[in-house]
């Protein structure tokens, strides 16, 4: 069999991290995207190469259709690509009122259209080579609404839309699409919340902590994994019970 390889996009930092030093852990060779820190994304390619695996690292911003483009390329120079985690986000927090035009597209440009571009851009080799899995990253927020998100809210219920029709249209090529809705994990996303409001976000998770990285990143290695062969379009939660 020939060597797995997966692509995470914003594998640098956070969740994406995470995943990419767990699908490594697991056999995969890595194609990592970042946009902003080149030293994490250099670090994080050093101790997966630590672990015996290559690690290619691909500068893009994913909201950018002809950057996606090049880097489609340049991944699939290497061979295929056997799992395409698009997880790369960004949150603009205001509440409707005070939201501008531009916190709106960003989270919009990043988190759905940025996941758009890079399935876009990996679909027709992915679809020769009959086989493959596509996750994406949306949020609890996405399935039940947030004061103060209607951006995040909208980008991340457009991405469940999204990945269940593609799950629809690649079924017949063996490619499963399924998205991850994490809960509050504990990243540089969530250390923003203030004390208070953490506090009250934690009594409201019936399993009473934030969720860790290696959280999302086990339900990855799943979802990744040829044990999720027979689930495609399916959203799984992995929020500590906050949405049931
Ligand atoms: P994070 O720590 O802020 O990391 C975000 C990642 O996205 C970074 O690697 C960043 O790369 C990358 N990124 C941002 N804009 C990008 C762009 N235009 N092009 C390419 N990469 C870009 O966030 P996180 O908490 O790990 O979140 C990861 C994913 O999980 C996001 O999709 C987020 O919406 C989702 N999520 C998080 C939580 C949570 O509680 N943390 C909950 C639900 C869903 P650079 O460092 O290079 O900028």
């Amino acid at each position: 069999m020939s060597q797995k390889v997966a692509l995470v996009t914003g594998g640098n930092t956070g969740i994406g991290k995470t995943i990419v030093l767990t699908l490594a852990s697991e056999g995969f060779d890595i194609l990592l995207n970042y946009v902003v820190m080149e030293e994490e994304a250099i670090k994080v390619k050093e101790e997966v190469e630590g672990m015996g695996r290559t690690c290619t690292l691909l500068f893009a911003d994913v909201s950018n259709y002809e950057a996606v483009e090049s880097m489609m390329e340049k991944a699939f120079t290497a061979g295929r690509i056997d799992v395409l985690v698009n997880n790369a986000g960004i949150t603009r927090d205001q509440l409707l009122v005070a939201m501008t035009e531009q916190e709106f597209d960003a989270v919009i440009n990043v988190n759905l259209k940025g996941t758009f571009n890079c399935m876009k851009h990996a679909a027709r080799k992915m679809l020769k080579q009959r086989a493959g899995k596509i996750i994406n990253m949306a949020s609890v927020i996405g399935l039940m609404g947030n004061a103060g998100q209607i951006n995040y809210a909208a980008s991340k219920a457009a991405v469940i839309g999204m990945t269940k029709s593609i799950a629809k249209e690649f079924a017949p090529r063996n490619i499963q699409v399924n998205a991850i809705a994490p809960g509050f994990i504990e990243t540089a996303m969530t250390d923003k919340i203030p004390a208070e409001a953490r506090e009250k976000m934690i009594a409201e998770i019936p399993l009473k902590r934030l969720g860790q990285p290696q959280d999302i990143a086990n339900a990855v290695a799943f979802l990744a994994s040829d044990k999720a062969d027979y689930i495609t379009g399916q959203v799984l939660v992995v929020d500590g019970g906050m949405v049931m």
